[in-house]
């Protein structure tokens, strides 16, 4: 009984001392690095605050202001201030990507305003996972397109499980640029758990080119980019689903992304082959 009993007490040990190494290694200056913000004044009605939670976009016309996504922390608070000065009298309407509150966190500052997410998501999910504070008041069901000055805004609800069971992109069409939310990152591995599914994202990089003329991405995370932002994620999930069915090409297609921003077990090259197989195992 003794020995048992230390045996348990060096596995429990053993595993702590593993979780926090992972957490002071990994999840920490990844959740610093998180933290940081940058504005680009793309153009005089549209300026891009990326980081602090998800990338957002702020978008202005005569008549509406749009927020794309409302971070998380001292991010969303610096965010609103800076729609609020930007909307003046103007009303405001806040799209959600999706629930997390990494992107929609700051809802709470946007009280008498519009909010749009997924029709997919239920209130009752929304105020179990985000809280009642962030709830949105409108659920987009299908497509609703916005005259935005001399460009018009497109918000699609992908009504499939891709990063979650209702993702929400938003394209603007004269400007050619899609918010993809984190249906598209950049240099980032995607956390494959839960209701994500890897067969959801590959058909979403099949079906968003074909809807509409994308030159510009700003992905959920990571930098701006074009149409290769697109390309390379897509290339990650052929690769890590290869991976999955071949043991013998794993090391090498793993290695191709030994840059991109990672944590271990949770969003990594590892873990996304291992999502695909359980996958495959479902097949
Ligand atoms: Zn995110």
């Amino acid at each position: 009984m003794k020995k048992v009993l230390k045996w348990i007490g060096i596995i429990i040990l053993v595993l702590v001392a593993a979780g926090t190494t992972l957490f002071l290694i990994y999840v920490r200056p990844f959740m610093q690095k998180m933290k940081e913000t940058s504005t680009i004044n793309y153009d005089k009605n549209l300026t891009l605050v990326l980081g602090g939670g998800g990338n957002s976009g702020i978008l202005t016309s005569d008549s509406l202001v749009i927020v794309i996504d409302t971070k998380m922390d001292d991010a969303a608070e610096q965010l609103s201030k800076m729609v609020k000065e930007l909307a003046g009298n103007k009303p405001i309407l806040v799209v959600n990507t999706h629930y997390h509150p990494d992107h929609s966190k700051g809802n709470s500052y946007y009280k008498g305003q519009t909010i749009i997410a997924g029709g997919n998501y239920t209130k009752e999910f929304w105020v179990k996972e985000a809280g009642e504070e962030t709830l949105p008041t409108q659920w987009l069901k299908d497509r609703m397109d916005i005259k935005m000055g001399d460009d018009t805004v497109t918000l699609l609800n992908l009504a499939r499980n891709v990063h979650t069971q209702s993702d929400v992109v938003v394209y603007l069409h004269k400007r050619k640029m899609l918010f993809a939310g984190d249906v598209i990152l950049n240099k980032q591995a995607p956390v494959l758990m839960g209701v994500a599914d890897p067969d959801g994202y590959m058909e979403a990089f099949e079906l968003l080119p074909k809807k509409f003329d994308i030159q510009k991405i700003v992905p959920g995370h990571g930098p701006v980019g074009g149409i290769e932002v697109l390309d390379q994620f897509r290339q990650y999930f052929n690769d890590m689903k290869m991976a999955a069915s071949d043991a013998s090409k794993k090391e090498e297609l793993i290695a191709k992304y030994k840059d991109w921003n990672q944590i271990p077990f949770l969003m990594s090259p590892e873990a996304s082959v291992s999502a695909f197989k359980k996958k495959l195992k479902h097949e």
